[in-house]
């Protein structure tokens, strides 16, 4: 859907991208993760034109980006700029409306359009009529995404897009942006310093450092894999969380213990199935699960086979856990 092919940027003196490379597929999320100055703000923007690369070549949809016209790359792509950015002076409403606009789109059809986005995004509809002083960190977040997502772009660039909450609204927006239709649908490019947040968001990992690619793959080819002392180095601060939330239950299926239920109370179960949860959880998620019930046991189901489902301990997912971690460590 996007590649960049040994694309170059300077400042000055500044090499701020050197001959990078990379692939986004269809409906996947790219993170590019660094620190400061590693050049991930100068890479987003160059995908979209707001920076214009020296050399080298950015495809999208196979077509040349450099060639294509600036409306029709703002209709294919939307766009969450670092710290919201919000226009100050405009509301809510004409904060979302500023891209249909550009596209003539009837008034009618972007206040459908705005409605339904604020309802997805759990946003009051008074809030069309307020500036976004008026909205709290986690509103205005939620307003920069709908406005992102207004023309329902194909693609979405996000600059450090939940760079601006703390961290329980952070976690909370993770998990419901996970869960949104409007982006399981999209190719996305997302910007962070957070190696946290990266492992949590994303499909693949493209680490940056000094303008250029360290590594791109997954997180667990990040953990597991490690291109060079660099990438250990880079992630040893929070290895274990990071391991937590790199894997799934299902990574884990065949070390835990099978179910211990009968049929009856498997069927029970089955009925109501808001008690059981998909075995693609993250690790890190489900021992949130045990925190917060006061049962001792989750039940787990996989997600292509319902008929397989495992009823664990907290103790014996560390187990399995335990076990996973010395086969993929010392194997
Ligand atoms: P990151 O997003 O990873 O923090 P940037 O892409 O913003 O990194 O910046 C990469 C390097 O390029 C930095 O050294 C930065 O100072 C420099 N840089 C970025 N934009 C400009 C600009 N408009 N003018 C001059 N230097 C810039």
């Amino acid at each position: 859907m996007i590649e960049l092919t040994a694309v170059s940027k300077r400042y000055g003196n500044t090499q701020a991208v050197k001959e990078l490379s990379f692939t986004v597929f269809k409906g996947e999320t790219m993170v590019i993760l660094g620190t400061s100055g590693s050049g991930k703000t100068t890479t987003i923007k160059m995908i979209n034109r707001l920076v214009e690369p020296d050399t080298g070549e950015i495809s999208i949809n196979g077509r040349s980006a450099i060639h294509e016209k600036p409306e029709m790359l703002r209709r294919k792509i939307g766009y969450v700029m670092q710290n919201i950015g919000l226009f100050p002076h405009y509301t809510v409403s004409q904060n979302i409306a500023v891209v249909p606009k550009l596209l003539n789109w009837p008034e009618e059809k972007i206040q459908e359009r705005s409605v339904e986005l604020l309802k997805k995004l759990r946003l009051s509809l008074d809030c069309l009529a307020l500036f976004p002083h008026e909205l709290s960190g986690g509103q205005q977040q939620r307003v920069g995404l709908a406005r992102a997502l207004v023309a329902d772009p194909e693609i979405l660039l996000m600059d450090e897009p939940f760079g601006a909450l703390d961290n329980v609204t952070r976690s909370e927006i993770h998990v419901e942006f996970k869960g949104l239709e409007e982006f399981k649908r999209k190719t996305i490019v997302m910007v962070t310093h957070d190696v946290q947040e990266a492992f949590e968001l994303a499909d693949r990992i493209c680490l940056m450092h000094k303008g250029e690619v360290v590594q791109i793959g997954t997180a667990r080819d990040l953990l597991y894999r490690p291109a060079n002392d660099f990438v250990r180095q880079f992630l040893d601060g929070a290895r274990l969380t990071l391991e937590f939330k790199s894997m799934s239950i299902q990574d884990l299926w065949e070390l835990l213990p099978a179910h211990r239920m009968g049929l009856k109370e498997r069927t029970d179960l089955m009925g109501s199935r808001k008690q059981l949860q998909p075995a693609t959880l993250s690790v890190w998620l489900a021992m949130e699960l045990f925190n917060f019930t006061v049962e001792d046991y989750v039940s787990f189901v996989l997600t292509d086979d319902p008929t397989q489902m495992k009823t664990i301990s907290f103790s014996e997912l560390t187990l399995a856990f335990q076990q996973y971690q010395q086969q993929n460590v010392h194997g």
